[in-house]
């Protein structure tokens, strides 16, 4: 039995990147980039007014009380062509290029106009609130670098550089095989001695937060040929998950199937629970990883093992789930010999997080899991953790907002809240 790092390298060893495909800006958001994004352009283009006001020459107007002719003005999207002398102004506003011979702007608020007149009331610095060319993005510099996941100001920049399109790794497609005798579909209702397929609904959801894209097949009973056939057809994804027949019962067909159809099995069983009888292999391009049946245990097989394969194949830089150090505030025993994945629910208490074993830690309490859960590691070798150390515990996608607590200055009850200002007489 091998251990929780040595499985994961052997997976992260085994998992290629996919290749890539250029997809429409429009597409991009939660894609990762496969190609550094080099500007051919200046970004502003040329230096511009941070503000409305006046272009002035910034040695005019070094001492508060200058007096400047107005000129004319630069109204947004037009250019004026005119060098400007020294003692003149023109009038500018926010985002309009400044003209030639000005290298300062005076905010409208510290002007005066009389007619054709301004006085500048305040002394002014050079070159204030001029927004320089290039100041956003220089020619030749690198906006985007490959293995970067996509975000919504990733779009923003690569539209303010006029890139339409760019190269992102594929999504994986990821089979989900269900097998068991006992399993029926979520529209039938149970008999006795069966159960509904939630594995296949619990991994698909998670596939997709991994950024991948489910493929649910039919159920597949316990039956070697069924099997079989069912992985086969299966081995045309990038990754297959088969969840359920890989432990040492009478019906556990996945290994010799997984064998029989010429599957490398590089490890089967990792010392930890829950999860132990994990298999994993790979056969020319695909994965296969054969996930216990026990509803926890196949989704913490995902987050542990399937996400940062996932993440590799996607191009990712980083692959595992990120993890917080939680304060333990009840005493948690293990075997020693596993590496355990306890399930923890985590509430923040001033600069701490603190975990609070759930209830049931059975592989088989799926609601533990539900809510926002993490999983706290104890290591192999320890027997256990006590109340009042700290422990690493695993986020699952999304869930750090969960547990974290709003900034003071965006809550509503704050009176930074613009809508609470706004509250009151009148
Ligand atoms: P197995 O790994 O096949 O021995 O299954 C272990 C336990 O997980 C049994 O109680 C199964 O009924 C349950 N189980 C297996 N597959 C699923 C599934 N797709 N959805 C829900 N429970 C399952
Ligand atoms: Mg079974």
């Amino acid at each position: 039995m091998i251990s929780v790092g040595e499985a994961l390298a052997a997976i992260v060893e085994a998992t290629p990147v996919l290749g890539a495909q250029r997809v429409e800006l429009a597409e991009a958001c939660g894609r990762v980039a496969a190609e550094d994004v080099v500007s051919a352009r200046t970004v502003p283009a040329a230096d511009n007014s941070a503000m409305d006001g006046f272009a002035v020459r910034g040695a005019d107007v070094a001492a508060a009380g200058a007096r400047l002719r107005i000129v004319g003005q630069v109204p947004a999207g037009s250019v004026r062509a005119a060098t400007l002398a020294a003692g003149e102004a023109v009038r500018i506003y926010t985002g309009s290029v400044v003209p030639p011979g000005a290298d300062t702007v005076v905010r409208v608020e510290d002007t005066e106009t009389d007619g054709d007149t301004v006085v500048v009331t305040e002394a002014i610095a050079l070159a204030a609130n001029v927004r320089r060319a290039g100041e956003d993005v220089a020619p030749g510099a690198v906006v985007v670098h490959a293995g970067h996941l996509l975000g919504p100001a990733d779009v923003g920049v690569l539209a303010s550089i006029g890139c339409a399109a760019l190269r992102v790794h594929a999504r994986p497609r990821v089979a989900i095989l269900s097998t068991g005798a006992e399993l029926v579909e979520i529209d039938q209702t149970p008999g006795p001695g069966q159960v509904v397929n939630s594995n296949a609904w619990a991994l698909a959801a998670a596939v997709r937060e991994a950024g991948a894209d489910p493929v649910v097949l039919p159920l597949v009973r316990d039956r070697l040929a069924d099997v079989q056939v069912a992985l086969e057809r299966a081995a045309t994804h990038d990754a297959v998950l088969s969840t359920g027949g890989v432990s040492v019962g009478d019906f556990d067909f996945v290994k010799e199937a997984l064998d029989a159809l010429g599957v490398r099995q590089l490890f089967w069983q990792v010392a930890q629970k829950p999860g132990k009888p994990l298999t994993f292999g790979r056969r020319e391009d695909c994965l296969f990883f054969g996930l216990p049946g026990n509803p926890v245990s196949a989704l913490v097989c995902f987050y542990v093992y399937v996400w940062p394969a996932l993440r590799r194949l996607t191009g990712h830089r980083t692959l595992h789930l990120p993890t917080t150090r939680a304060r333990l505030d009840a005493p948690v025993r293990t075997r020693g010999s596993l590496t355990e994945f306890v399930r923890v629910r985590l509430r923040v208490d001033g600069d701490e997080v603190v975990a609070t074993p759930v209830r049931s830690q059975s592989s088989g309490v799926l609601s533990g899991m539900a809510g926002g859960a993490g999983l706290l590691i104890v290591p192999a070798g320890t027997a256990g953790a006590e109340a009042g150390t700290t422990a690493r515990v695993i986020l699952p996608a999304g869930h750090a907002l969960a547990t974290a607590e709003a900034a003071p200055e965006l809550r509503s009850d704050s009176p930074a809240d613009p809508r609470s200002a706004r509250r009151g007489p009148g």
